[in-house]
C-alpha cells in the first residue's frame, strides 16, 4: 500500500496508472471503523484501483475545542486499511491541502446546506464542499464513495458534482451499525458507558417513528414523541425531521423521504437517519 502525502506525489501517481483504469475514491477523517472500511469495499467493487484519503479538515470544524480533541490514529488506520487491501493512501497535510490563506475561493454549498447541520454548524458545509472539491480535482477518481450516515453531506456533494460538473460517478452506501443500532462514529468512543448505553435509542427513535408513519399517524405527533422519548432517556435534541429526500425540506409525504436527527448526549453529538 502506498502512503503519499504530497499532493504533488499523489497527482503522480494518479499520472502514472495506466489509461482506462478506475480509481475509486473514499475520502475520510480518519479513526477509521467499520462504517469507513464498508466504503472501501464498496469501492472495490465499483473500480480497480481504490485510494482513500485522511484529512482532518479544519474548515468544517466551527469549534477549535471540537477539532483540537478529534481522534487522530494514523498508525492504527494505516494497518486497516491496508488489511482492507486498499492500493494507495493520501495524508495531506493542512498546509499542504487548506486554500492559500487571504486570496482563497470557497465553494457555496447552496440551498442544501441551509437547514439542519447547516444551520446548527455555521460554515460546515462550505468548508466540507471545498476541501471535496480540492481532494477530487487532486485525485481524479472515476467513482468516489460517501456514507449516507451523514446524509445532508452526501446531498450536498452530489448537488455540487452535478452543478459543477465534476467527472466522477457517486456512491452513497448504507449506515454501518453496531449490533445495538448505533451508528458507528469516530464519535462514539467520546461517550461515557453509561451514555453509551442509551445512545441505541436514537436509532430505536427512527425506527418507531418511521413505524407509526406508515401506520398513518400524523407526523407532527410522531415527531413530538420521539423527541420526548429522547429529552425523556437524556437527550438533548438538536432536530428530529421528517424531510423529503432531494430539497431536504420538511414533508409530511412519506414518498422519497427521510428522517434526519441529531441529538446531543452529554459532550457527544450523535446524528443519524432513515430513509422511508
Ligand atoms: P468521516 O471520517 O466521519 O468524515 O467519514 C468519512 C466517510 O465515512 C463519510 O462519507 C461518512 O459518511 C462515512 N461514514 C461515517 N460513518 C459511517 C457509518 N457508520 N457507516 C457508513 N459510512 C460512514
Amino acid at each position: 500500500m502506498l502512503v503519499l502525502r504530497d499532493p504533488a506525489a499523489l497527482r503522480r501517481w494518479r499520472c502514472s496508472l495506466p489509461p482506462g483504469v478506475r480509481l475509486g475514491f473514499v475520502p475520510t477523517m480518519g479513526n477509521l471503523h467499520e462504517g469507513h472500511i464498508a466504503l472501501v469495499r464498496a469501492a472495490q467493487q465499483v473500480s480497480d484501483t481504490v485510494v482513500v484519503s485522511i484529512f482532518v479538515n479544519p474548515l468544517q470544524f466551527n469549534d477549535a475545542a471540537d477539532l483540537a480533541r478529534y481522534p487522530r490514529t494514523e498508525a492504527a488506520d494505516l494497518v486497516a486499511l491496508n488489511t482492507a487491501g486498499v492500493d494507495a493512501v493520501f495524508l495531506p497535510s493542512v498546509e499542504q491541502l487548506l486554500p492559500p490563506a487571504g486570496a482563497a475561493v470557497r465553494i457555496d454549498p447552496g440551498a442544501l446546506a441551509a437547514p439542519w447541520e447547516g444551520a446548527l454548524r455555521p460554515g460546515h458545509f462550505a468548508g466540507m464542499a471545498t476541501i471535496v472539491a480540492k481532494l477530487l480535482n487532486v485525485v481524479a477518481p472515476g467513482v468516489a464513495v460517501f456514507g449516507q450516515k451523514d446524509f445532508q453531506q452526501l446531498a450536498i456533494v452530489r448537488a455540487m458534482v452535478q452543478s459543477l460538473d465534476f467527472p466522477v460517478e457517486l456512491i452513497g452506501c448504507p449506515t454501518e451499525r453496531a449490533d445495538d443500532g448505533l451508528a458507528l462514529s469516530s464519535r462514539n468512543r467520546f461517550l461515557t458507558e453509561q451514555e453509551r448505553a442509551v445512545a441505541p435509542l436514537l436509532y430505536r427513535q427512527l425506527n418507531a417513528a418511521a413505524a407509526a408513519l406508515s401506520a398513518g399517524q400524523p407526523t407532527e405527533s410522531v415527531i413530538a414523541q420521539a423527541q420526548a422519548a429522547l429529552s425523556a432517556a437524556g437527550f438533548v435534541v438538536d432536530y428530529f425531521a421528517l424531510c423529503d429526500q432531494s430539497t431536504l425540506a420538511p414533508t409530511t409525504s412519506l414518498d422519497h423521504s427521510v428522517l434526519l436527527t441529531a441529538a446531543r448526549l452529554g459532550a457527544v453529538r450523535l446524528l443519524d437517519n432513515l430513509l422511508l
